[in-house]
């Protein structure tokens, strides 16, 4: 562990989370609320990964909806 505290530069900041990388030590700083982690740059990506696939399975549902009952390119034969 480096006696020298980290030099963080904010990748992201908004409502619900405050990211940052520090160059030093490659580590990508995530904060939530009360939550803080500290994880490497490969965990994170793989994190970032599974979030994406979660979000994507978790909107399905209303996406096919929405494609069923929104707007849609062609129509069908009446
Ligand atoms: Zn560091």
């Amino acid at each position: 562990m480096s006696a020298t505290p980290c030099q963080l530069d904010t990748l992201i900041k908004s409502e619900t989370t405050h990211i940052q990388i520090c160059r030093d030590c490659d580590e990508v700083h995530l904060h939530m609320g009360p939550i803080s982690l500290r994880l490497s740059r490969d965990h994170y990506q793989r994190l970032a990964s599974d979030i994406s696939q979660g979000l994507y399975r978790l909107e399905i549902p209303k996406l096919s909806t929405e494609m069923i009952h929104g707007t849609r390119p062609g129509t069908f034969h009446s």
